[in-house]
């Protein structure tokens, strides 16, 4: 694989190092305000995120490129209630997708096709995670227009 791609992978494999790292600590927000569904729901994405990183990694080894592990930044958990937790995941995803979508568009121009194929799971991984984060959005919305709402979906959760 070429050096820039190389580049890109390990660029990526710390973004999904990073998802991790701002999911468990919105799972941490959700048990810190007796929000036990949230806070589960929270860690089951962070673990979803570290198998994007093991995945990523497995497929840097197999292709006999370098691994750099990069400082990940900390997450600004500085969320005001669960609404802002959830449109913070939905714009993380979407910066996640945007990402994604680079490193295809740099394994297209170099014809990359095994490259191309490999990510073929996450570009539809994305379209998962942000329809479900989307989703959680408008549940949120109409579960906040009563009060007992959002314990309602927490329990479910
Ligand atoms: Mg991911």
């Amino acid at each position: 694989m070429s050096e820039t791609l190389t580049k890109e992978l390990n660029k990526q494999l710390n973004r999904e190092f990073y998802s991790a790292y701002l999911y468990f600590a919105m799972s941490t927000y959700f048990t810190e305000i007796s929000l036990s569904g949230f806070a589960k729901y929270m860690k089951r994405q962070a673990k979803e995120e570290l198998k994007h990183a093991q995945k990523i990694h497995n497929y840097l080894i197999d292709r006999g490129g370098k691994i750099e592990y990069e400082r990940i930044e900390a997450p600004d958990a500085s969320w005001i209630n669960t609404l802002d937790v959830f449109e913070y995941a939905y714009n993380h995803e979407k910066y996640m997708t945007e990402s994604i979508y680079n490193i295809y568009e740099k394994a297209k121009e170099e014809k990359d096709y095994a490259l191309e194929v490999f990510l073929d799971s996450f570009v539809e991984e994305q379209s998962e995670e942000e329809a479900k984060f989307s989703k959680m959005i408008d549940r949120i919305k109409i579960a906040n227009a009563c009060e007992c709402g959002i314990h309602t979906l927490d329990l479910e959760l």
